[in-house]
């Protein structure tokens, strides 16, 4: 079948809870793969009650792991990283057939989990505090960086496993423990997290994983005191709900949230690159990515021969059940994924806009999508306000530097946005006048384990990644040494 693992011990149906394996829960979910509707595992419909016994071993395991050495932390996510690395095929195997994405793309998404990991193992031994020159001539000024204590995370479908990755790594290198709770569409990756935990030597009820009743879940992880941060990926719907139920107990929140990703194209650009660059901006993951190119704005004097290439590129991608060689593009998640890109297609053509490649269910059936471009968008439009989240380009027009920075920063998200241009004073320029967390120019894909990913805006609070990765799960503490 489809999921035959090398290591099938990577395939688990149970919660991982303090150092077991549990079934419990109120029945069982069922994991299907979106390409073939198949059911493909059953993991435990957990609630309140498995969150409870999480948070508690969580709580119980913090102490010893905050006072373990760094260099101790840093060895075993080095050989949690090693493990991802030496399991790549399998875990690439798991997000493909419960996520759908191709079998190149999930590769690729496992080895960023790796990547991640192994930058957090190197993190864990720079955790710097700092010493203040003292206003009083007998005391000293010491500033230390303290692990925030539990954090609860709550992870996406659309990267299975490196979201949790980025979430994980930089809570155990800063001294943190953990539970996580994977989207219900994609568990399978997250509960391998917990094998691989174990197998890394990480101590039991340092890494909890709890599939099942997300509403549940999330207010015992949002209610519980001695939870003392709140990590989460997802729509800014969830987040939102999520930022006010954190607020009771005054946790510490990380957001990542949803997008509206512009996607500038100078007439000064190449072409060529910039054609290259929106498609994986734009198709990557079949469009489910939160920095994934939601609008393309695009100069007159380029715009005829940007559409035509890239209308041209988008009906060329193979698309398939993403285990198959060379498929490039594999299903949407759900029937309600393939219902809002119709929804916005629909909405743009009524509204005057034009189909120039896909726009319909793909023949395959299922929940397979055309690639699609539309050409003559609108701010009235839904596309211009809402993120698709699917394989579909919207191509608006635009005069001059100033109406596009207009336009781009027209919307109350805050991500990532790109633009393309050969003129280095408009690079520089237009990088500052974005109202975006990041920005690529010249380049379609931006996201690295060494630098901040986030948002500004409705996008979302703190930064994944980088040196700044790690101070999300750290508490700064000033100590005011007397009697000397
Ligand atoms: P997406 O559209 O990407 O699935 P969601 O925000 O719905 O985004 O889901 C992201 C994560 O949030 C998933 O793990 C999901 O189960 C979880 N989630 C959804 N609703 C809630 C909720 N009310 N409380 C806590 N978690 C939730």
């Amino acid at each position: 079948t489809a999921l035959s693992l090398k290591n099938p011990k990577l395939l688990v149906e149970a919660c991982r809870i303090g150092g077991a394996w549990s079934r419990s829960g109120d029945g069982v979910i069922a994991v299907t793969d979106p390409a073939t509707g198949a059911r493909i595992a059953r993991v435990p419909n957990a609630g309140g009650a498995e969150a409870r016994a999480a948070i508690h071993a969580a709580y119980a395991a913090f102490p010893a792991w905050r006072d373990r050495t760094a260099a101790d932390r840093a060895a075993i996510l080095r050989r949690l990283s090693a493990l991802v690395s030496e399991n790549q095929e399998d875990l690439a195997r798991l997000v493909t057939c419960e996520q759908g994405k191709s079998l190149a793309e999930a590769r690729a998404e496992v080895a960023m989990s790796a990547a991640y990991v192994l930058w957090f193992a190197e993190e864990a031994r720079r955790v710097y505090g700092e010493t203040i020159p003292s206003p009083w001539p007998d005391r000293r000024i010491l500033v230390t960086k303290e692990p925030v204590g539990v954090v609860a995370a709550i992870t996406p479908w659309n990267f299975p496993s490196s979201m949790i990755a980025r979430k994980l790594a930089p809570a155990l290198a800063a001294g943190c423990t953990i539970v996580i709770k994977p989207s219900d569409l994609t568990p399978l990756s997250g509960l391998a997290w917990g094998v691989l935990c174990e197998e890394a030597g990480v101590p039991d009820g340092v890494v909890n994983v709890v599939t099942g009743d997300a509403k549940a879940i999330g207010a015992e992880m949002t209610g519980d005191p001695r939870v003392r941060k709140v990590t989460f990926t997802g729509s800014t719907a969830v987040g939102k709900l999520l930022l006010g139920q954190a607020a009771g107990t005054v946790k510490k929140v990380s957001m990542e949230l949803g997008g509206n990703a512009p996607f500038i194209v100078f007439d000064d650009a190449d072409l060529d690159r910039a054609v290259a660059g929106a498609m994986l901006a734009k198709y990557r993951n079949s469009g489910q990515t939160c920095v994934c190119t939601n609008r393309f704005l695009v100069q007159d004097g380029i715009h005829d021969a940007f559409a035509e290439r890239l209308a041209a590129a988008a009906a060329s991608l193979k698309v398939g059940n993403g285990l198959d060689e060379g498929v490039m593009q594999g299903p949407l998640i759900t029937m309600a994924a393939i219902e809002k890109t119709e929804a916005h297609i629909r909405d743009a053509t009524d509204k005057g806009a034009r189909i120039v490649a896909g726009g319909r269910r793909h023949a395959r059936g299922g929940l397979f999508f055309e690639p699609t471009v539309l050409t003559g968008a609108t701010p009235d439009m839904a596309v211009a306000r809402e993120e698709t989240f699917g394989p579909l380009s919207a191509l608006f027009r635009f005069e001059d530097e100033a109406e596009a920075v207009r336009m781009a920063n027209d919307t109350a998200f805050g991500l990532a946005c790109y633009f393309y241009t050969r003129d280095l004073g408009r690079a520089f320029r237009v990088s500052r006048a974005l109202e975006y967390g990041m920005v690529g120019v010249n380049e379609g894909i931006i996201t690295t384990e060494v630098a901040p990913f986030g948002g500004v805006k409705e996008s979302g609070l703190g930064r994944e990644g980088g040196r700044q990765g790690i101070e999300d799960y750290l508490d700064t503490k000033y100590i005011s040494l007397g009697g000397l």
